[in-house]
């Protein structure tokens, strides 16, 4: 697989150099250059398949020969080692796809699973390298228990402190062993910052071995190509037609992966672009200027991102494609309203969280008829049970990867976001 730089496209990488560098020149994010297709025959197939040998074939049309068949499944087979998902009805032609059912509770699971399997893969030296990541919330967790233990590997995982939710904390903050936290008295664009600026400094990078592990990976967006195609196998064949999905965006990942599934030609009609109310893609699909503005907290906090990441990658895929960047659906929900649209989801007898909430409201207002709609369920409702049991007056249970941590000691450290100390941190710690 060949891989150029959005920022530089005279730099191409191939699949392990794009997974061990995370971003090119100039901060640049690697797209493919070849962008594979399968005939609709194949994607019938394909389609009848379990859940491990697909999801080996679809990342196989991507990486190519760069890994061999028999070690890819291997890897899959470790990194996936959970229930994929299931769909919930929960209106006619209304489906929550749950993708929360893996050890952290968040669709992050997939693709920080298997990006740990190719980073462990990769490092055939045995190398001692420093994962530096920044979470919005669930990336931390999902990133923490991809490598926890696993050796010659020191994690660093940098968060905004006190606006990601205390049950999210919990789960990668009391670890500890090769897991290192740091809450940073500032925003998540600030931590994505400092990662940047991190990888931008040479010295410091040899010297770690950096390796990022943000959505901008492109090994976690393959991996998230499969549970689109896992969602297609299980629905039934008259629902796999007139398919639209409405997906919550923080940093665009996950529709990159959507989309990433649709250009390799499985069947979705369109995607809808939820954000709350950090609403620069909304803004920018109105009116075409890109100003971020401030980033705001909110309820739905793994989506408070006003520079997302993964957008160039949306754009470029667009451009490729030669799709209409018009048809894609978006919007933006406030917490009024996400507060109001969780409440009446509950009466509908379906216990959601504010994240899948936003894609529910814009999918139900945006579906048309004929259509069948599927919103994206990205965390376990529990993982957010402070706002959730609030809003809905309820006393949501906790799932056991919950319970198991919810009285172990936070280990983090604090830290301002100040370029110097992280930099100290990383050679002292
Ligand atoms: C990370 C996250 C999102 C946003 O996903 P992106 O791929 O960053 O757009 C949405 N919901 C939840 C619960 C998340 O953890």
């Amino acid at each position: 697989m060949k891989l150029y730089n959005l920022k530089n496209p005279n730099e191409i990488v191939n699949f392990s150099q794009a997974v061990k560098l995370g971003l090119g020149k100039k901060q640049g994010l690697f797209f493919p250059i070849e962008l594979p297709k399968i005939s609709k025959e194949k994607i019938k197939k394909i389609l009848k398949m379990d859940f491990i040998k697909r999801s080996s074939k679809i990342l196989e049309f991507f990486i190519g020969d760069e890994i061999p068949k028999k070690e890819l499944k291997k890897r899959v087979k470790l990194a996936f080692n959970f229930f994929p998902t299931k769909i919930i009805q929960v209106s006619k032609n209304i489906n929550c796809l749950e993708l929360f059912h893996g050890p952290t509770l968040a669709f992050k699971d997939f693709g920080a699973r298997f990006m740990a399997q190719m980073i462990s893969y990769l490092n055939k030296e045995n190398e001692h390298i420093t994962i530096l990541t920044a979470t919005s919330g669930d990336t931390g967790a999902a990133v923490s228990h991809a490598f926890y233990k696993m050796k010659n590997v020191r994690v660093i995982i940098l968060y905004p402190k006190g606006k990601i939710s205390k049950f999210q904390e919990k789960l990668f903050c009391t670890l500890g062993d090769n897991i290192k936290t740091i809450a940073i008295n500032g925003s998540f664009d600030d931590c994505q910052f400092l990662v940047k600026k991190a990888f931008n400094d040479r010295e410091l990078k040899k010297k770690t071995n950096l390796n990022s592990a943000n959505s901008i990976n492109i090994s976690r967006l393959l991996a998230q190509i499969c549970y689109y195609f896992e969602a297609l196998a299980i629905l039934p064949k008259k629902n796999r037609k007139n398919l639209v999905i409405s997906v919550p965006c923080g940093n665009f990942g996950n529709l990159t992966a959507g989309l990433l599934a649709k250009s390799l030609g499985l069947p979705i009609k369109r995607f809808i672009a939820a954000t709350n109310a950090n609403d620069t893609v909304p803004r920018f699909l109105t009116n075409g200027e890109w100003k971020p503005n401030k980033t705001i907290s909110t309820i739905s906090n793994a989506m408070d991102i006003s520079q997302p990441n993964n957008w160039p990658r949306v754009e470029e895929l667009f451009k490729r494609k030669k799709w209409n960047l018009k048809k894609l659906g978006f919007g933006s929900v406030s917490d009024k309203i996400t507060k109001k649209n969780l409440k009446k989801l509950n009466k509908l007898g379906y216990t959601s969280e504010p994240h899948a909430t936003i894609a529910y409201k814009l999918l139900k207002d945006q579906i048309k008829n004929k259509e069948f709609g599927l919103f994206l369920g990205t965390a376990h409702p529990a993982k957010f049970k402070q706002t959730v049991d609030n809003i809905l007056k309820k006393d949501i249970i906790l799932p056991n990867a919950l319970l198991k941590r919810s009285n172990l000691p936070l280990l983090s450290y604090n830290m301002l976001p100040n370029f110097n100390k992280l930099r100290e941190f990383l050679l002292e710690k």
